[in-house]
């Protein structure tokens, strides 16, 4: 999807609002697919003393499977994005500026990195996660299990002996 933006760049428009859904179910990451939802942009580009400034929120849910107690989950996500938008670069290293090319604005291609970018690093269904008993499997969400009290740790049982 591209939006063209000559006319803000030439003065002839000070405004263009961005609102749409878009599909990137099939984008694969980690050997899964976080982006099953629609994911939802709005926001607008507007030109303020020949600055044409881009801001837009990127709204979806990320699907995953826990790391830690492989159960899936859905949270929800919500990317603010404010890029300066220029068609020409004279020298300027500047990462805030997107260059553009022939005043196209490449919506997917900007939301796709955002998106990606904004990913967490872990997959967790929630920040305290226990995860799951190395013994016996049990998801310890959902309570405890019966083996903790039962496991001896090694060092222990040899103070125990010593004691004896
Ligand atoms: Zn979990
Ligand atoms: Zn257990």
């Amino acid at each position: 999807m591209l939006y063209q933006l000559k006319p803000l760049f030439m003065g002839e428009r000070d405004s263009l609002p961005i609102d749409c859904e878009m599909d990137f179910s099939g984008l694969e990451y980690q050997n899964a697919h976080p982006f099953q939802s629609p994911v939802r942009v709005k926001g607008e580009v507007t030109v303020s003393a020949d600055i044409v400034t881009l801001r837009m929120t990127i709204s979806t849910q990320i699907h995953g499977n826990c790391d830690r107690c492989l159960t899936a989950f859905v949270h929800s996500m919500e990317v603010p994005v404010e890029r300066v938008l220029v068609a020409s670069l004279n020298n300027e290293e500047n990462d805030e500026y997107l260059l553009l090319n022939d005043y196209q604005l490449p919506l997917d291609e900007l939301v796709e990195e955002e998106l990606i970018l904004n990913l967490p690093s872990k997959n967790l269904c929630r920040k305290d996660c226990r995860g799951l008993c190395p013994k016996c499997g049990k998801n310890l969400n959902e309570g405890l299990c019966g083996c903790r009290s039962d496991t001896i740790d090694p060092r222990l049982e040899v103070l125990r002996q010593l004691m004896n």
